[in-house]
């Protein structure tokens, strides 16, 4: 298959038309279908007049009607742009807005937006149904450059306000090599539970499109109902975020269920606590894939090896490392926001090149400038070191850090520490202001079901397993920690309050 995304639909439609390509909604969508639903929604963009480099956007949960506008807008060179669809209705528009998309589709379920959005919209049901039907299927043969933008996400806004990162036919090129590395071909039955608008639900679904398999989209994620997803539709491939994968594990009797088609799970795009993966490993009892990205980068650069996740063994150790990065990705460590470059084994800014890197955001050339150096190193803005073997163990993002007197302080270092006392069910630690110190380390928890938690009971437990500095000075006991959705803890949101008129503001 050459390099272009709208390759995938064309080549196997054409080699392996009758094969089931995505399922949702109750309905599957079979290659041939997807090809010939693309063409038609080609063709109603170039009428409703769009072309090369137009926006489209959409507004939905994961639905196959996702797909017939991705490929349909990649046939007349456009690009996609999903919007993440839990944000309030204003920020929507205003995403909309700032990808300058003329028309918008949006999933039945958010019809109500349709008012309050900008340009055109259709509705995914009837009115979806009676566009395509009102357009020929004749694909309309654009072919593209390798630089062409395909698509157009929003990072996750985990640290600031969404911006659009675009990603061209150059950056998925490797997609295809991608399915090889997860396992993944024409056989596999691959789910895809995290939201389309991340790039752990695109990215992920195309590696499984270019394999040729069959994607089966989950609308809503509820553990329970993932469990048994797994088991009626013989998932063989998966990609879940650990607080999903979590989730999932604590669902009554999930460890005795089918798993016997189960190749792989797949897990990223946030850190995972030993704990958690040793859970993983006894419930689906099946190789464990991590991944370490971001949507500037199109996803995966890193990844760790199923034999690499072996908790009683004498690596054990390389279950708090994200993994290796793929062959054709550099990576180098350098004084944060600087260029000097960190000799292994030390902690700094993790820096990657490769053909993955974005273009940059849409029009946004400033922060462009500020991701991208000169010479084509993209800052990650996680803070992390390289062992001799080449390993990368990430210690936390830049801004998460906490500095305590002269002492810096990765919040994972603490979580890993907590995450393990048998009454805290979920943790998050942050740096919260003190007049001596600068900042000091609060650990919020979350108590597991029907255990009770003080805050001295904590600060004790720590006092035997943390150096003093890093120990927490405070704790608070909450219900529930806030996370986006993918499964990521609002670090921002915590420390929020407690830095309400402090003069100097983190994140
Ligand atoms: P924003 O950039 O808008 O603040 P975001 O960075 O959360 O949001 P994404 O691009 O979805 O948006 O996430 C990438 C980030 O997720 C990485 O920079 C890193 O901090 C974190 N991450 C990804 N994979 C892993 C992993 N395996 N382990 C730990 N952290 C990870
Ligand atoms: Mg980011």
């Amino acid at each position: 298959m050459d390099y272009r995304v709208v390759s995938i639909v064309r080549d196997h439609a054409r080699e392996r038309g009758g094969a089931p390509a995505v399922s949702g909604d109750g309905r599957t969508v079979s290659y041939a279908d997807l090809h010939e639903r693309s063409s038609r929604v080609a063709q109603a963009l170039l009428a409703a007049g769009l072309g090369r480099g137009s926006r489209v956007a959409y507004v939905g949960k994961n639905a196959p009607e996702y797909f017939d506008l991705l490929f349909g807008a990649a046939k007349i060179g456009a690009v996609t742009a999903p919007v993440n669809w839990r944000l309030t209705p204003a920020e929507i528009a205003a995403v909309v807005a700032d990808a300058q998309a003329p028309l918008t589709v949006v999933d039945a379920e958010f019809a109500s937006l349709t008012p309050g959005l900008p340009g055109r919209t259709v509705v995914t049901g009837e009115d979806f149904e009676a566009w395509l039907a009102a357009h020929s299927a004749d694909d309309p043969g654009h072919v593209g450059e390798p630089g062409d933008i395909v698509v157009q996400l929003y990072t996750s806004g985990t640290t600031g306000v969404p911006k659009g990162v675009q990603l061209s036919n150059a950056n998925f090129a490797v997609g295809e090599r991608m399915a090889g590395r997860w396992r993944l071909d024409a056989s596999s039955v691959s789910l895809v539970p995290m939201p389309l608008f991340h790039i752990g639900g695109t990215g992920w679904a195309l590696a499984g499109l270019y394999a040729g398999c069959r994607q089966v989209l989950v609308r809503d994620i509820d553990p329970a109902a993932l469990v048994d997803t797994f088991e009626r539709e013989r998932v063989t491939n998966a990609f879940i975020v650990p607080a999903v994968l979590q989730f999932m594990c604590d669902v009554p009797g999930a460890a005795g269920r089918d798993y016997s088609a189960l190749r792989a799970i797949t897990y990223g795009a946030s850190p995972i606590t030993s704990e958690v993966l040793r859970r993983a490993l006894d419930t689906f009892k099946a190789p464990l894939f991590q991944l370490y990205g971001m949507t500037e980068t199109t996803g995966a650069i890193v990844q760790l090896e199923p034999e690499d996740h072996d908790p009683g063994g004498p690596r054990a150790r390389l279950m708090r490392s994200a993994g290796r990065p793929y062959d054709w990705v550099e990576l180098k460590i350098v004084e944060p926001g600087g260029h000097a470059e960190r000799p292994v084994g030390e902690v700094g800014e993790v820096l990657v090149r490769s053909v993955q890197n974005t273009p940059g955001y849409w029009n946004r050339p400033e922060e462009t400038a500020q991701l991208i150096t000169e010479d084509g190193w993209l800052r990650t803005g996680d803070a992390g070191y390289v062992d001799a073997e080449g390993y990368l163990f990430l210690t936390d993002r830049i801004k998460d850090m906490i500095v305590t007197g002269a002492e810096n302080v990765y919040p994972i270092e603490v979580e890993e520490v907590l995450a393990a006392h048998p009454a805290i069910a979920d943790v998050a630690v942050i740096g919260v202001p003190d007049e001596r110190w600068g900042e000091t380390v609060k650990a919020v928890v979350v108590p597991a079901p029907g255990a009770t938690l003080t805050e001295d009971e904590v600060i004790e437990y720590a006092r035997e397993r943390l150096a003093g500095f890093k120990r927490p000075r405070s704790v608070d006991v909450v219900d529930a920690l806030p996370r986006n959705p993918s499964g990521k803890i609002l670090k921002k949101d915590l420390r929020a309050p407690y830095w309400e008129g402090v003069g100097r503001t983190i994140a």
